[in-house]
């Protein structure tokens, strides 16, 4: 499969190239050429179908013949060795609960998945990759995590020192072998600025081969598909429209949900629930699109104020708003209805959300809110709530254990270099 930059002022490449590269030369994010969709029997049939043969339906058009069939299934079964349960808290309101891989965050699918690819097209050369990554939290443990031992990778992680929680700081940067972290003094922006600024770089990228592992990377943005599917296996006895609303920041994860839904995954609606950084919901009310500075709140994932993937929605829509309007909602909650629904939803259902799946739920709410049909909702539990511990635990009065997962981690001793500048993460890179 070749995939264009959405800037159109560089040439195609294929999936391989789109993976290492990460980005275009021109700056513009890949998309594939080609969309095809699946035959309505998969779908009709997709019960009798295990999880790993759902996802490799769902990529192995996107992945052509660069992985050969039998590794690309290899691939997958590693990528998804853990479950994605889905958790009815009221009558047709369900979680989906993507929190159960390594990191306890719904990262780890496109993480591990594309780590893996990488390795494999590393496998029969010597070439060195260095995955360069800023991060607010989860992207930092998911790709340490993912990456962790593949074979000539060597992945630098930057993170806001003092500014991501303390089981998030230990998940990246204890891991040692592979995996380096630096702590830099500043916000997530002033990270995700210097990483921006060293792929700029030509004294760096002369010398080193650099990509990125955010949702812009086609490897990590497209197995995010599967869980969409694993959902409709689930749900599609009950015969009812499935309304998906995902707790969204760059829009990779929701973006990935439209995907499945070109290859016909039936799927009726989309909820691009947001906090306060409403730059979407702001678009489709008015039509303008208005990237703004990001503000902290307590779903800090999606702390996010000129979301990456939005344009590759729009490539999808073809730029058409009242088309996308038909598939897509979008709503801003601010940091008190959050912290409201947690509550809430605990005393109702007895069921913990954490601050960004609280906030998907509000969406589904609302949209079902003026809905006259009957349809199953399904909100995307992004995160464990033991990843946003402070926030949980003071807004519902209980003690939540760490899981085994957490627990690997969490006495570990915390290895990281202090930076300022970027000339100190230049030097860093070219020592
Ligand atoms: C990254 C993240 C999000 C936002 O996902 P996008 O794909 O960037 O929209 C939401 N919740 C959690 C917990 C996250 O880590």
């Amino acid at each position: 499969m070749n995939y264009y930059s959405l800037h159109h002022k560089a040439p195609k490449v294929s999936f391989q190239d789109a993976v290492v590269k990460g980005i275009a030369p021109d700056k513009g994010l890949y998309f594939p050429e080609k969309i095809n969709p699946l035959p309505k029997e998969f779908f009709d049939n997709i019960e009798n179908f295990s999880k790993n043969e759902i996802a490799f339906e769902l990529i192995s058009q996107f992945v052509g013949d660069e992985i050969p069939e039998n590794v690309l299934k290899e691939i997958i079964a590693d990528t998804l060795s853990f479950d994605f349960p889905l958790i009815e808290i009221e009558k047709d309101i369900s979680s989906l609960e993507l929190f159960n891989g390594p990191t306890m965050a719904f990262k780890d699918v496109g993480a591990r998945f594309m780590a893996r690819c990488l390795s494999y097209f590393n496998n029969d050369n010597n070439n060195e990759i260095t995955v360069l990554v800023a991060t607010s939290g989860d992207t930092g443990g998911a790709v340490a995590s993912g990456f962790l031992g593949a074979k000539g990778v060597n992945v630098l992680i930057l993170y806001p020192s003092g500014k991501v929680s303390n089981v998030q700081e230990k998940q990246l940067t204890t891991l040692g072998n592979n995996i380096k972290a630096l702590e830099v003094k500043g916000t997530f922006d002033d990270c995700q600025y210097m990483v921006k600024n060293a792929f700029l770089d030509k004294d760096i990228t002369d010398k080193i081969q650099l990509t990125s592992a955010n949702s812009i990377n086609v490897a990590r943005w497209l197995p995010q598909m599967f869980y969409f599917a694993f959902t409709y296996q689930q749900l599609k006895h009950k015969n009812k429209a499935m309304i998906f609303s995902i707790p969204s920041g760059n829009f990779g994860n929701i973006c990935a949900g439209m995907m499945a839904k070109q290859l016909g995954l039936p799927i009726h609606h989309f909820v691009a629930a947001t906090n306060i950084n409403r730059v979407v919901p702001n678009y489709l009310e008015s039509g303008k699109y208005i990237p703004l500075k990001s503000k902290q709140t307590i779903s800090n994932a999606m702390d996010v104020g000129d979301p990456s993937n939005f344009i590759r929605i729009l490539e999808i829509y073809k730029n058409d708003l009242l088309t996308l309007k038909k598939s897509l909602s979008s709503y801003s909650f601010t940091d008190k209805e959050t912290k409201k629904a947690m509550l809430k939803i605990y005393k109702n259902s007895n069921y913990i959300t954490d601050p960004h799946g609280a906030v998907g739920y509000l969406g589904l709410k609302k949209y079902l809110e003026d809905q006259s049909e009957d349809f199953q909702g399904i909100f995307l539990e992004t995160a464990h709530p033991v990843k946003f511990l402070d926030v949980v635990e003071s807004v519902i009065d209980i003690n939540i254990e760490y899981p085994e997962q957490i627990n690997k981690v969490i006495n570990k001793t915390k290895e990281a270099t202090f930076i300022e500048t970027y000339d100190e993460l230049k030097n860093y890179l070219l020592q």
